[in-house]
């Protein structure tokens, strides 16, 4: 038996430095997610569409706006969204994304984690 793994944050910080979020969750689990990867993961539909499209979704990152490489991701505004998830306003203008709290459980990529929910 797997255990369900927590997906109540107990603490966000978005470190803009850094360029990360770190969640730290109810069951004290941390987990790391580097901008360019969520920005590319975006779950919005328009950008699901454009994955969808194409088979490589490293080419990505960039759907609106100007364009952004990995290693210039920033995220300039974000909010929650009720209890359940986050909203980010990217530095592409992008933000229509909800990450909901449990997706961003399901997809933490510390080593712990890879490979138990996330698609390798
Ligand atoms: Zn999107
Ligand atoms: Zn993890």
């Amino acid at each position: 038996m797997i255990p369900i793994p927590s997906s109540d944050p107990a603490e966000v910080i978005v470190d803009r430095q850094e360029r990360s979020l770190i969640i730290t969750w109810r069951d004290s689990h941390r987990s790391v997610y580097p901008f360019d990867g969520l920005r590319r993961d975006c779950p919005c539909a328009s950008c699901n569409d454009s994955r969808s499209q194409r088979l490589n979704a490293r080419d990505l990152l960039v759907l609106s706006g100007p364009v952004l490489k990995p290693g210039e991701v920033q995220i300039t505004n974000y909010r929650p969204v009720g209890w359940y998830a986050l909203n980010f306003t990217w530095s592409d203008g992008h933000d229509t994304g909800i990450y909901t709290y449990e997706s961003l459980r399901a997809n933490c990529p510390c080593q712990d984690c890879a490979g138990a929910g996330a698609a390798q």
